[in-house]
């Protein structure tokens, strides 16, 4: 996960406006498009022509802004996969007069998705999921969740089998029985349990709520809304956002592995603080910053 913006509301000298990136074996999934992320992409040299599907939160101008931007530059470099983009249903609606009006000329087919709640889509990787987000217009929070893997393989109790080493065995790591002299192997007598695979979940702007603690469950990293600090509280409840400690106690009550604070007010000139204030809540928390890169470990169990 590469952070390409983690301001709220306007970019400062130090922090772009919200963008983030989700890469996995050649796929990208990018969460919000905040001006210049087009420039963002370039800088951490994430190719804008394989598949590529892009989650946006709401729309409000400093989530939503850069996509022009983005698709144009596509366009300039002659994309032709479809890109898809999932958001709120008006959303599509902004794309089809600002792509007309601006002349954009796509060279590649958008497939539109309205978030709802529930699964959204399937991508080559992920199953997204769309929850409520609790923010002043309507919002949707995201996860991503990667299929899971096989088991372990024990090549000792392939061997007792007496399925040679080669073909077979990976045969029986991808999940599929083999036959052996006339005697059937099955994938559950060589391997352990399936093992589940990652998630990631990634909130926007947004309130803590139970419904998103119940959502982010067992993240093994969730992405959330911090755009104040604690004794801010007051403008974070005005203005539909959280507080650092509000994104620790969700994190911790949901049971996610790792939290990442995202969404600065510019106020903040250092994110110390309010990183000082979330630990407190729940240890495993880092702030982002523009061009952090976050690797995703599998779970150990
Ligand atoms: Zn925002």
């Amino acid at each position: 996960m590469t952070f390409l913006g983690t301001s709220a509301a306007v970019p400062t000298k130090a922090r772009a406006l919200p963008a983030i990136a989700v890469r996995r074996e050649g796929e990208v999934i990018l969460m919000d498009c905040g001006e210049g992320v087009q420039r963002g992409a370039v800088e951490e040299s994430i190719g804008l022509g394989g598949p590529m599907t892009i989650l946006i939160t709401h729309l409000h101008g400093d989530h939503v802004a850069g996509m022009l931007g983005l698709l144009q530059t596509m366009s300039l470099s002659q994309r032709r996969r479809p890109l898809r983009i999932v958001g709120p249903r008006r959303l599509l609606k902004w794309l089809e007069v600002t792509s007309d009006l601006l002349h954009m000329g796509l060279t590649f087919p958008v497939e539109f998705v309205e978030a709802k709640p529930g699964v959204v889509l399937r991508t080559p990787g992920f199953r997204v999921k769309a929850a409520r987000a609790s923010h002043s217009i309507e919002a949707f929070s995201y996860v991503l969740e990667e299929k899971g893997r096989p088991g372990v393989f024990y090549p000792d109790r392939a061997k007792s089998l007496g399925v040679p080493e080669g073909r077979l065995w990976s045969s029986l790591q991808r999940g599929r029985g083999v036959t052996v002299g006339g005697r059937r192997v099955e994938p559950s007598q060589v391997t352990g349990p399936p093992r589940p695979g990652r998630k990631i979940g990634y909130s926007g702007d947004t309130r803590p709520s139970p419904g998103l603690t119940r959502f982010f469950a067992r993240c093994d990293l969730l992405v959330f809304d911090s755009t104040f600090g604690a004794k801010d509280g007051v403008k974070a409840l005005d203005r539909k956002h959280s507080t650092s400690v509000e994104a620790a106690e969700l994190a911790k009550k949901a049971a996610v592995r790792k939290l990442a604070l995202t969404h600065f007010s510019a106020r903040y000139t250092s994110t110390a603080g309010l990183v000082r204030e979330a630990r407190r809540v729940f240890q495993n928390t880092v702030a982002a910053r523009d061009g952090l890169c976050l690797s995703v470990d599998y779970p150990s169990a």
